[in-house]
């Protein structure tokens, strides 16, 4: 997979009730590629008109896919997981284009964990939870209906699959808006949707702004569910919107995750594997550990591993093999994290690593932050960008309370040689998830934030649960 082989097409048309069809605007999307920052394609912005239609469409379609037996729609997205699976090389490629993941990265994460949380819901669509009886009730579970999804950049295929994929297997159907920034590969899957032969109107895709498809998506008075991963601002305003018809949200927001090195662990591999965490997909991934809390007496050491390991990060055409850093999905990305940086060094953080980028590409410099107080910006919001912010702590009790003081809690990370005492620090982290001595990602168990990184949970059964109500029949 090269350069030469990212050749994007405009895409003129909207996927609505089955068929290819043109958007009601006349306006369109440009798509750029972030490493020649030249736009590569468009595609239409829908309108609030293509959100009704698009609504109605998976409202018609709705009863007759809840009504298919497990097993039928099951069948239904093996056949979407096998169509997909044949473009996988052409998913890499858009999303290292319009994106700007490296290529390696873009073919196991960007493409390889969408296929196979696919592949999990193609076996709990045939196998749903049985039915239980409490008491003289009988407990089913329905789905919840018409679900519109809405999703960001960061990770374009997956944070779409793991609202599309669930909810289809639950038997909801769904409208879903892309992300304006990387819409082409959403045009793959429903690429994929249309040759699996999906019935018309259970999967929609409307492309457009957050501020007209989005806005009229979580807004519209026959979705019964938004899904929605993005930041935690957004996710507000479409919490907002949907309560005013007691519409069900689940919210996949921002985090601010720590990465809890105790006095105890293996100090250079936790700091490696720790900056490798915090520099994936060049620091734009919700669940990035972007603090690392170290031992005081270790701080000067923990400061030049972490220094070494970030230099290590090559910069560069996220097409060639050898780059590991990328550049940032776009230049107002770039923008707010140099308004990051400006405000850490105001507020007394040193810069550790050189700050050199490319002439071309959006680029951040891999950057170790030292002398960062917990209290202050860059330690307190999610920056969005290949920035780590290393802070020294006491004991164990101080280490989780600095890990705590934070509004997010989506993830976090604990390293020790005993696997209690980690665990005692994993329990009292206030986080939706946490990862003991590197242990690696479960694409089956529960993704999802306490605090302000979230409402619900994703993935494996769990997210399929989120697209589900249930129902007591008293007999
Ligand atoms: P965003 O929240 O603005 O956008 C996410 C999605 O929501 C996009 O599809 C967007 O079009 C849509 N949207 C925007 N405004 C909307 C509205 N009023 N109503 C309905 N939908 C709307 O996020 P972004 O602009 O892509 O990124 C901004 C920041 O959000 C990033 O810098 C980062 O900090 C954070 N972010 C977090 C995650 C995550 O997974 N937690 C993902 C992407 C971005």
């Amino acid at each position: 997979m090269a350069r030469a082989d990212f050749t994007p097409a405009d895409r003129g048309e909207l996927y609505i009730g089955g068929r290819w069809r043109p958007a009601q605007g006349g306006g369109s999307i440009a798509v750029e590629d972030p490493f020649t920052e030249r736009v590569v394609a468009h595609v239409p912005a829908g309108t609030p008109a293509d959100v009704d239609e698009a609504v109605a469409a998976a409202r018609n379609a709705f009863g007759p896919w809840a009504a298919l037996s497990p097993q039928q729609r099951s069948d239904y997205l093996r056949r979407l997981h096998d169509s997909l699976a044949k473009r996988a090389d052409e998913i890499a490629t858009t999303v290292t284009g319009e994106l700007g993941t490296p290529i390696k990265v873009s073919a196991r994460v960007q493409t390889g964990l969408p296929l196979t949380v696919l592949d999990g819901y193609v076996r709990m669509a045939a196998t749903p939870e049985p039915e239980v009886e409490v008491g003289n009730s009988l407990i089913l579970r329905e789905p919840v209906g018409v679900v519109g999804a809405i999703t960001p950049w960061n990770y374009p295929l997956h944070q779409v699959m793991a609202k599309v994929a669930a909810a289809l297997a639950a038997g909801c159907t769904v409208v879903l808006k892309p992300s304006e920034l990387t819409p082409l590969v959403a045009y793959l899957l429903f690429d994929a949707v249309h040759e699996a032969g999906l019935p018309p109107g259970v999967a929609n895709l409307v492309p457009g702004t957050g501020s007209e498809v989005g806005a009229a998506i979580a807004g519209h008075s026959d979705v019964d569910m938004v899904s929605f991963t993005g930041s935690t601002a957004t996710g507000r305003r479409i919490s907002h919107l949907a309560a005013d018809r007691i519409a069900k949200v689940s919210l996949e927001l921002g985090g601010k995750s720590a990465n809890v090195i105790l006095d105890d662990a293996e100090l250079g591999r936790a700091v490696k594997v720790g900056v490798a965490n915090a520099f994936l997909n060049a620091g734009q991934t919700c669940t990035a550990w972007t603090r690392m809390l170290v031992p005081a007496t270790r701080y000067a050491e923990a400061l030049d591993l972490a220094a070494q390991a970030a230099t290590a990060y090559a910069m560069g055409d996220p097409f060639e093999e050898t780059t590991r850093l990328g550049p940032l999905a776009s230049a107002a990305q770039r923008q707010r994290v140099h308004g990051f940086l400006r405000q850490g060094r105001e507020e007394g953080a040193t810069a550790i690593t050189p700050e050199g980028v490319p002439d071309r590409g959006y680029f951040v410099a891999p950057t170790v932050l030292a002398d960062v107080d917990p209290k202050s910006t860059v330690a307190q919001e999610e920056i969005f960008g290949p920035v780590l912010a290393v802070i020294p702590f006491g004991d164990d009790d101080e280490a989780v309370a600095i890990a705590n003081d934070s509004r997010y809690g989506l993830a976090g990370a604990v390293w020790s040689s005993d696997p209690d005492r980690a665990l005692a620090v994993a329990r009292r982290m206030r986080t939706g998830a946490v990862d003991v001595n590197g242990a690696s990602f479960n694409p089956l168990a529960p993704f999802g934030g306490y605090k302000q990184s979230g409402l619900g949970r994703e993935l494996g059964a769990f997210g399929l649960e989120e697209f589900q109500q249930v129902k007591a029949v008293q007999r």
